[in-house]
């Protein structure tokens, strides 16, 4: 049994992991502090996705095989030229959140000490940038002043922007769980009804662009109630001119829930629950930080918790909770554009104490280029080389056709990565091929700050190497052979652990100095820990005085509905997929949830549109278009649409969130705003629409709308489009022995092929759009025993079936509709009922949130 940690979001949660060979039986770790042995539905099967299908397995210069040390000495002497021609800005990294610490440390040290710029930005720009610079502005240091366990203490927990059910499965759980056993309150704020508001005691569907309004509302209130801690300011907080007179403007509950869409009495609700629980953590993720004021937002939350003194105490703190398994550990590396290492920035001082630490040649001295702008000196030419880490930029980056247009006309890209085919490796020069989770080892630091060891579970696959060590035989090559004569992770810790110390002196909280020394078996057998144990208890922050800051905000000016773009889309995360489905795209388990992209929309809107449930939608920008499927959900407000960010070309011709957004970015973190772009809807008329299940994917789809996702021993492909669907039979259906029904008046169409007396493939096509559910022909792919032509064709079986609908929990395989009937026929009342029943909810727990809601929702019929 090895103890690693899980390859998705920021909980961190621990592993327990069972290694036979190149399979792997995962369970939580009831030892990890993260997570106490709980996992979510991605943590559970990450078993289904370590196989090595798709994986990038030898280095390859021009698309051709090429040797480690030829690789190398291509990318080391590209890069050397690059700079003694350009200067040293030609050049520029871009990393990533999946990077461990070690990786990054290496990259970083390289940009910044050696090749002499500080181009390196990292994919945690999109998302949480913006609580980087609202806490060295409030703090002077990008310390997350908070815990899982405040979430436990608290009597009262504010989520801002942030879908937590989904999007950080374990926190929430242990929210729930504090809520059982003492009744914590929770107050939700977003625009959207999320599963998250299940459980809420109250929920905000506030107007996007809004929270700063809302929270100088809150602030204005706390003053006038007597509600701000006066000795805490007093001693601790530093209070610009001015402050508190423009902190008033425009914020009384009437002014502060219009400019909000609420009503004023359930703003008064939540400033009544605000008032009479001190312990307060309001915990924040990306529907604050992904915004064009982020920073400003992420500050008017932490001025609210420093004015009445919530910081520093149990239960009490502002909490920014990251989206990748290592953002944290990235800043604490340094390895953004925006500030230099182990949480130092580019004062001069810090500049001269890295150079000499690191011995360094040709130290940056000023911040580099940040994602957003770094892709368009990329595009201008005036980037010539880039290197791209664990990443995906083609996909997620806002406006990501002109990310494409930049990356075609670069003149040398280099992609490291664990896998062979992404939208932003087919743009590669020379691909690197990279250690996959599973194969990696090394350290990652959670939302909470808490380091833990990520550790191997497998030999690395055909050539991958781990990033750390791409990275340094890339420094070596270019001349600096000692300050990169790294032989194992250990070696790069315990320097970060080093420079973390260097000429500190309780200057910065992160400090990880008693490790400077250890060993490697230590490094090993390192248990999870928490740097600095609870910030600013002692009312000490990490400015030059020791105090905090109020910061002045300014409330967003919002864009009026324009006539062209009438609509605002909203992008954001599916519980059971991770950024562009590499991974997670994998298990077939996973992809159950949401087998399609979908655009969500409010009924009124759609029946205005003359959009009904599962048409093809086209949602346009200025920037680009993508098709996706709707869903009609009252969660949605009016005018407001929301889409995932997660479907690439790989795996569907629509769904292409990132092509949408703006790329506009917040002024002083440069994280885009995804929130909020103006978009335009309209019906697509495809003349049939249809599925394809295969056991192998065809090479071409020739349909309007294509997407797919994994079934067990197969694909299963939606499809819409027009003309002859014959042709398209044609294209997509492989030989064997076929069994059809073509209805040519109507447009129908129904294959089977069977090869080796088992079905290789089915093809349903219909004009009027209803087809069979598709379960019973998946499961037709692993059936030991064929079933006839009669049922293949009907796509049913001959017996009675029941309709489960579509899966809720995929840890049981429970559907939408079994669930129903048991709640109605058995009255069951609670998740608990449910789960005694069916067995739903009770593995991982992510569909809890979904089975209170058809709870509440069939309560709701029956009064109705
Ligand atoms: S909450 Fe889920 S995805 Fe996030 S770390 Fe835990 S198991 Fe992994």
């Amino acid at each position: 049994m090895i103890r690693t940690t899980c390859a998705y979001c920021g909980v961190g949660c621990g592993i327990k992991a069972e290694v036979e060979g190149r399979s792997v039986k995962i369970a939580g770790d009831p030892e990890h502090p993260a997570n106490h042995g709980r996992l979510c539905s991605k943590g559970t099967h990450l078993g289904e996705t370590v196989g090595l299908e798709g994986r990038l397995l030898y280095p390859e210069i021009n698309g051709r095989r090429a040797t480690w040390s030829k690789a190398i000495e291509r990318v080391a002497k590209t890069f050397a030229d690059t700079v003694t021609r350009h200067g040293p800005d030609s050049v520029a990294f871009y990393v990533s959140g999946q990077l461990l610490t070690e990786d990054y440390y290496v990259a970083n040290k390289l940009m910044k000490g050696f090749i002499g710029s500080a181009n390196i930005d990292t994919n945690s720009r999109l998302c949480m940038s913006s609580a980087v610079a609202g806490h060295t502005r409030a703090f002077g240091e990008d310390v997350v002043p908070a815990s899982y366990e405040d979430l436990e203490q608290a009597d009262l927990i504010v989520l801002v922007g942030s879908n937590t059910a989904w999007c950080h499965p374990v926190v929430y759980q242990r929210i729930m769980a504090a809520r059982e056993t003492r009744g914590t309150r929770l107050v939700v704020i977003d625009p959207r009804r999320t599963e998250t508001c299940e459980e809420a005691d109250l929920h905000l569907a506030l107007r996007p662009g809004s929270d700063v309004a809302l929270m100088a509302g809150l602030l204005a209130h706390c003053r006038e109630a007597g509600l701000l801690d006066e000795r805490f300011l007093a001693d601790h907080v530093a209070t610009p001119d001015g402050f508190w007179n423009a902190a008033g403007e425009g914020t009384d509950l009437w002014s502060t829930a219009a400019a909000c869409d609420l009503s004023p009495a359930d703003l008064r609700a939540f400033y009544e629950l605000f008032a009479a629980n001190p312990r307060t953590v309001t915990m924040f993720s990306q529907g604050i930080n992904q915004s064009i004021r982020g920073t400003d937002q992420v500050n008017a939350i932490i001025n609210v918790h420093l004015a009445t003194g919530r910081i520093g105490n149990p239960g009490a703190a502002p909490f920014s909770i990251t989206g990748q398994p290592n953002a944290m550990g990235g800043r604490e590396v340094g390895g953004l554009a925006s500030t230099l290492a182990a949480h130092m920035d580019f004062a001069p001082e810090n500049v001269a104490t890295v150079k000499r630490f690191w011995a360094a040649p040709n130290m940056a001295t000023k911040p580099g280029l940040k994602a957003v702008d770094l892709f368009r000196q990329v595009r201008e030419g005036r980037v010539k080389a880039l290197w791209i880490m664990a990443t995906n930029p083609a996909v997620s980056l806002p406006d990501a056709g002109m990310v494409r247009e930049a990356l075609a006309t670069c003149p040398f890209v280099v992609v490291s990565d664990c896998i062979a085919d992404t939208d932003t490796t087919r743009f590669a020069h020379v691909k690197l091929p990279a250690a996959g989770w599973g194969e990696k080892d090394g350290t990652v630091t959670n939302s909470e700050r808490r380091i833990s060891r990520q550790r191997a579970l497998f030999p690395m696959a055909g050539e991958a190497r781990p990033d750390w060590w791409i990275v340094k035989e890339v420094g070596q090559a270019m001349g600096w052979t000692e300050a990169f004569a790294y032989e194992r992770a250990a070696d790069i810790y315990r320097e970060h652990a080093r420079l973390s110390t260097y000429r500190n002196q309780g200057t910065r909280l992160f400090d990880i100095g008693y490790h400077a020394a250890i060993s490697n078996q230590a490094y090993d057998a390192l248990e999870p820990f928490a740097w600095g144990a609870r910030p600013f208890a002692d009312g000490r922050f990490s400015t030059p005085d020791g105090k905090a800051r109020l910061v002045p905000v300014k409330q967003m000016v919002l864009d009026k509905p324009l006539a062209k773009w009438p609509m605002t889309l909203n992008t954001g995360r599916y519980r059971d997929q991770w950024h562009t489905m590499t991974r997670t795209g994998l298990s077939p388990k996973l992809s159950q949830h949401r087998r399609e992209p979908l655009v969500e929309i409010h009924p009124t809107d759609a029946a205005d549109l003359g959009i009904a449930a599962d048409d093809l939608v086209r949602v346009a920008t200025p920037q680009g278009e993508s098709v996706f499927r709707a869903s009609l959900s009252e969660g949605q407000r009016r005018g407001e649409v929301f889409t995932p960010i997660h479907w690439t070309d790989r795996q569907s011709t629509g769904g292409r969130s990132g092509l949408l957004p703006r790329p506009l970015v917040d002024p002083i973190s440069g994280q885009p705003g995804f929130k909020s772009t103006p978009v335009r809807l309209e019906k697509l008329a495809g003349e049939w629409r249809g599925f394809l299940i295969a056991r192998d994917l065809p090479d071409v789809v020739p349909a309007l709308y294509t997407t797919r996702v994994r079934v067990p021993q197969g694909w299963l492909v939606e499809l819409a489009g027009e003309g002859d669907p014959a042709t398209l039979a044609k294209a997509v259906l492989p030989k064997g022995e076929r069994v059809e029904i073509i209805d040519r008046a109507r447009g129908a169409l129904r294959t089977a092929v069977l090869r080796d007396g088992q079905l290789a493939a089915a093809l349903f096509i219909t004009r009027d759009g209803r087809t069979p559910a598709r379960e019973w022909l998946v499961a037709q792919l692993s059936a030991t025993e064929t079933a006839s032509s009669t049922e293949l064709l009907a796509g049913r079986s001959a017996a009675p079936q029941v309709d489960r609908g579509p899966i809720v929990c995929v840890c049981f395989d429970v559907g939408l509709k079994t669930i129903l009937s048991a709640i109605t026929a058995q009255s069951l009342m609670s998740v608990e009922a449910v789960g005694q029943a069916l067995s739903a909810g009770t593995n991982c727990g992510s569909c809890r949130p979904a089975i209170q809601r058809l709870i509440v929702q069939n309560k709701e019929a029956a009064h109705a």
